[in-house]
């Protein structure tokens, strides 16, 4: 029975990893998260009628892409009013018409959704069977309530792709990189390193886990496996960069080319100090996981974190009068999923407060929505 479990789960690994479109992408590309997007949004332009008939796949402008968003947008909507208990019911009693929405700024007759609704009835926002849910999470993230999200295997695996997207954004490589992931358990009720390391064994690239907040721990990994990349919670990968000046090490001999900061915000303080003591770039991650934790990173140039383009609509609102602001105004993050069958988050409040970017970035890319200067919201 063992061996037949193994035979079945090696043939699951092997699907798996062929439906990855990230393995494909090379990470010297300008822009590799850019690049899977468009993958995405091609192969759903080839499928739907609507976006056939409205865009033409080989010359995608920023306005298609804001086009594309609307479309898919009005797809989410009917999809969820018809299948999710919650939103079945507030649109009815909003009386909302998905065809209506035709720009943009039509988008403010949607109602937002609170976090503390996700909390308090997890299951009215499930659009598929129970049997359908291959993971559940839970998290408090940055509003310390309670949430359930679930997942099903296929949303799972695009997770996963649109991780080793990121990671080869922040440049690593399937051969010679290692990914030493240092989220400490006690913080880690989301799982992140789970996640992580499932992206790499699937995109063939080398990770390792430490967990412990011991800076020799960590450095003793380091240099057992030959680690290139490191990623954590920003104040983690901070407080540990001190403690190595502290312990009197040279960074510069652990030969680490990135380092990737996520959970929390990195002030610009403690970027340059962690620069300075590894001498190397540390980019920013954003991620929830009501919206699958890898949402948003920076690319080399620092300049604001592209989006995964193809899986999100973002928007910033004016936290108390729910206006939507133009890019550039400080403002509430508001996400809403684009292909998510199994739980579909509309005009979804994240309770962090960004900036958009709405232009195109020096690396290349030219179709992403970038966000920056993250903090939380004080409430
Ligand atoms: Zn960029």
């Amino acid at each position: 029975m063992q061996i037949v479990k193994q035979f079945n789960n090696a043939v699951r690994q092997n699907i798996a990893k062929r439906k990855l479109e990230s393995r494909k992408l090379d990470s010297n590309t300008s822009n590799p998260l850019e690049k899977w997007s468009i993958v995405k949004i091609k192969k759903d332009i080839s499928k739907t009628n609507e976006l056939k008939n409205t865009l033409n796949p080989n010359s995608l402008s920023r306005k298609d892409i804001e086009k594309y968003k609307l479309i898919k947008l009005r797809e989410v909507l009917k999809y969820a009013s018809k299948y999710s208990p919650y939103y079945m019911d507030l649109y009815e009693k909003e009386r909302i018409d998905p065809s209506s929405i035709q720009k943009l700024e039509d988008l403010e007759s949607i109602p937002l959704t609170d976090p503390v609704a996700l909390a308090e009835k997890p299951y009215h926002f499930l659009c598929v069977s129970r049997k359908d849910i291959a993971r559940e999470f839970t998290t408090s993230g940055t509003t310390n309530i309670l949430k359930r999200v679930s997942y099903t295997q296929e949303e799972l695996l695009e997770i996963v792709d649109s991780v080793v997207a990121g990671l080869k954004m922040a440049g690593m490589d399937s051969e010679g990189d290692t990914l030493q992931i240092m989220y400490p358990t006690i913080t880690a009720t989301w799982e992140p390193g789970l996640v992580l390391s499932k992206a790499c064994d699937l995109a063939g690239m080398d990770s390792v886990i430490n967990d412990s907040l011991n800076a020799e721990s960590q450095i003793s990994t380091m240099k057992k496996v030959g680690t290139t990349v490191i990623i954590g919670t920003s104040s983690f990968i901070y407080s540990l960069s001190r403690q190595i000046k502290e312990l009197g090490i040279d960074p510069h001999e652990l030969g680490i080319k990135r380092i990737i900061c996520s959970s929390e915000p990195l002030t610009a303080f403690m970027k340059k100090e962690i620069e300075e003591i590894w001498g190397c770039k540390t980019l920013r991650q954003w991620g929830m996981t009501e919206m699958g934790l890898a949402n948003a990173i920076e690319c080399t140039e620092q300049d604001g974190m592209h989006v995964n383009n193809a899986d999100f609509l973002v928007e910033v609102i004016d936290p108390k009068t729910g206006k939507i602001l133009p890019p550039g105004e400080e403002g509430e993050l508001v996400f809403t999923t684009l292909r998510r069958k199994c739980m579909p988050l509309i005009r979804y409040r994240t309770r962090d407060i960004a900036t958009l970017i709405d232009e195109p970035c020096r690396c290349g890319a030219t179709l992403d929505q970038r966000i920056k200067n993250i903090k939380r919201i004080d409430l």
